[in-house]
Parts: C-alpha cells; sequence; structure tokens
C-alpha cells in the first residue's frame, strides 16, 4: 500500500513550471497570446489540434495553409480566419509579410516536414513540428540548421511529455519508487488502414515505427533519462499484405543504456498496444494506455501488492504543447523537446532499421 502521506509526496514538484532563464532576441511582448499558423488541415490538425486553442492562455489561432480550397472555407470560417490569414502551398512564402503570425505548425505527410520548417524559418517564423521530426537525420539537421540561422525555435510535437501521467512516471522512475530501473517494455501499434500515405514510404519514411513505434522509442529516452548505447532489432512484415509493399509492419527491438537499463519494445501496424511498463528491483508502474490522447492509467506493483497510482493534478497535454513553445519564445527559454530531441529519435530509428536490415546488433556512439 501506498499511504495517503506518501501518495502527496509522489505528486510533490509535478506542478512546477519547465525551467525560465534570461530573455534573447527573439523574445515577444508578454502582453499578448501568440498567433499559430496550421500547416496541413488534416485529422490530426482538425480533429485535435484546432480546437485546443480556446483553452489556451498563451496561444491562438491566426492562419490556415491548406492545398484544399473547401478546407480553407470550412475551418477558416468555423475559427474566424479571415480571408487575409487563409494560405494554399504555393503562396505559403506570402505569411512573412503577416506579423499575426509567430509560429507555423506543421502538420504534414512526414516527407514534407523538413520543407515547410525550412520555409518557415526562412518567412522568420518559430516552428512547432509534428513526430516524426522529418524522414532522416539529414533532414533533421537541415531543419535545426534552418531556425538556428533564422535565430527562430524549433519544437516537435511530443505531446506525451505535457501529459500528467507521463510526467508523473518520469519523476516516480527517477525518485526510484519501485527501486532503480532495470527493464522497461514499451508497446505501440495500430491496425492500419489500407490505401493512405503512411503506407507510402517516400511520403512517410518508413512504416510502424515512424509513426506509432516511435512512442515506445521516446518513451524508453525519457523514462531512462539516458541515450542508448546498443540496439538489435528484427523486423516482421508480411509482403503479400498490400498495405506492406513498402513499409514495414512490425519491428521488435532492444536498447541497452549506459546504467544497464535493457528496453524491449514493440513497434505494430498490425495489432493494437498502447502500454509501458518501468520494472525495478521492488515492484513495477505500469501505465495503459500510456501516450493516448486521454484515459491513461497507471498501476503500481511494489512488494507483491498491486494498487491505482497516485492522480496527478489534471492537465491538457495539446495545449500545454501549445502554450510551452509560446512561453517559450515570451519569456526565451528552450523547449523541452527541441529539433535535437527529433534528431535524436531519428538517428536512433535509423540505428533500428539498420539492426533489422543487417541481422545484428548495432554499437551507437
Ligand atoms: P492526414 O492524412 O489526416 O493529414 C495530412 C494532411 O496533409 C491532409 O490535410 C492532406 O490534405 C495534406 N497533404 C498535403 N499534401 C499531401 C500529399 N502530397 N499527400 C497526402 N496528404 C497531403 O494525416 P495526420 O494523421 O493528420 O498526420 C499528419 C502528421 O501529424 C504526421 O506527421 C503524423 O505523424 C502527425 N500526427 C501526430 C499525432 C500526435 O499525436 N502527435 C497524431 C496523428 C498524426
Amino acid at each position: 500500500m501506498i499511504p495517503p502521506q506518501d501518495r502527496r509526496s509522489l505528486l510533490r514538484g509535478l506542478g512546477v513550471g519547465l525551467a525560465a532563464a534570461a530573455a534573447p532576441a527573439w523574445a515577444a511582448p508578454k502582453d499578448r497570446k501568440l498567433g499559430y499558423a496550421i500547416v496541413g488541415l488534416g485529422s490530426y490538425a482538425t480533429k485535435q489540434i484546432m480546437p485546443q486553442f480556446a483553452q489556451c492562455a498563451s496561444s491562438r489561432l491566426v492562419a490556415l495553409v491548406s492545398g484544399t480550397p473547401e478546407k480553407l472555407e470550412r475551418y477558416g470560417a468555423e475559427y474566424g480566419i479571415p480571408q487575409t490569414h487563409r494560405y494554399s502551398y504555393a503562396d505559403y512564402d506570402r505569411i512573412r509579410d503577416n506579423p499575426d503570425i509567430d509560429i507555423v505548425y506543421v502538420i504534414l505527410p512526414n516527407s514534407m516536414h523538413a520543407e515547410y520548417t525550412i520555409r518557415a524559418a526562412k518567412a522568420g517564423k518559430h516552428v512547432m513540428c509534428e513526430k516524426p521530426m522529418a524522414v532522416s537525420s539529414a533532414e533533421c539537421e537541415a531543419m535545426i540548421a534552418a531556425c538556428r540561422a533564422a535565430n527562430r525555435l524549433l519544437m516537435i510535437g511530443y505531446r506525451s511529455r505535457f501529459e500528467p501521467y507521463n510526467r508523473l512516471c518520469i519523476k516516480l522512475a527517477k525518485d526510484r519508487l519501485v527501486g532503480p530501473t532495470r527493464i522497461i517494455t514499451a508497446e505501440h501499434g495500430f491496425n492500419a488502414q489500407p490505401n493512405q500515405w503512411r503506407l507510402d514510404k517516400p511520403m512517410s519514411g518508413g512504416g510502424s515505427l515512424m509513426d506509432i513505434g516511435i512512442y515506445s522509442l521516446n518513451a524508453t529516452r525519457y523514462l531512462t533519462g539516458e541515450e542508448p548505447i546498443l540496439v538489435s532489432a528484427v523486423e516482421s512484415t508480411d509482403r503479400s499484405d498490400p498495405r506492406f509493399r513498402t513499409v514495414e509492419d512490425r519491428i521488435d527491438w532492444m536498447f541497452r543504456f549506459p546504467s544497464g537499463i535493457v528496453a524491449n519494445c514493440v513497434s505494430s501496424y498490425t495489432s493494437p498496444h498502447n502500454r509501458y511498463r518501468i520494472v525495478g528491483d521492488q515492484g513495477w508502474i505500469d501505465m495503459e494506455p500510456a501516450t493516448a490522447y486521454q484515459g491513461q492509467t497507471m498501476r503500481i506493483n511494489r512488494n507483491n501488492h498491486t494498487e491505482a497510482g497516485p492522480t496527478p493534478p489534471p492537465a491538457n497535454q495539446f495545449v500545454g504543447q501549445l502554450d510551452h513553445l509560446s512561453e517559450c519564445i515570451l519569456t526565451g527559454r528552450q523547449p523541452i523537446v527541441p529539433g535535437e530531441e527529433g534528431l535524436r529519435d531519428l538517428r536512433l530509428i535509423e540505428a533500428i532499421y539498420r539492426s533489422a536490415r543487417e541481422g545484428r546488433a548495432i554499437s551507437l556512439g
């Protein structure tokens, strides 16, 4: 049993903000909400992200970019975006002349992230870019360089870092609630629908790993606070399934971390998973779902007794993510998930693919 006073102490520190510093050149006036332009009006943008601005303290939706005039009309009307703030991909670069736009949020197919991030930086805008950051580490490096050259911030849409149960889990692992972490298991997957860009390698950069397995990968890094030193991966794809002509279905891999922690990870396009478990020498902490849009559930096992984990203060992960970048710009901080974080994941994704392809473990420098 975790006594009530211990439950309170487990939550201590969670409400603390995300570190402050002196304001540099890009800092914007603090008395206004920063304006976001959404690029790509697909499912994630319209169903998950755009409705969240109503709850944001430091961010507002001011512009839309789409190749489909009907979508610009429909969402422009719904969100009160004037014609002057609606752009096609062809006239995207004109965002440079719109001072209401502070941040461009790139929510396009993966292969388009690099181009639209670099064009945004060249137009003088800060950038939020969806995961995976790009389809190669070389593209990630170019995106980071473009934002740096323009003196603009670049953040990757790793929303779980703003989700209260995931933040609590990071704290509990760090506090060694179940002893020092020895093993992590992380599983993410779903049944992929046919005929979509995610199954077309030139558009997606890869299969389940790029799309959903990246949650397993990223979680092992934020739960350990370490970078893997060894990876060993196995791919299992039925190439006669028309969905998997160019991308992988299953890829399972093992990471070894410097402290000796081993993570076993699953990424799948043919089975549903959304879970991770941290195992220490005194028990385990389990999250299922772990990285879903909502409904995170934590269970803790200590000394052979399992119970529900403590309930962290409620917070909306999407709002937290959107406002974090605005607040970083306003106060001159670097985001907790900058471009470099996306680059690290892409380098690891490349190592996982290489290990599976070559049938051997790969040491990571
Ligand atoms: P989607 O297919 O629903 O939307 C993609 C949008 O891009 C559409 O509006 C489409 O019209 C537009 N587009 C422009 N050019 C295109 C082209 N050549 N081919 C296909 N579409 C084109 O996809 P989505 O689910 O919204 O995913 C978009 C991005 O968001 C991806 O990078 C994905 O990984 C990411 N995403 C993140 C989360 C998360 O929880 N962080 C969830 C879903 C998606």
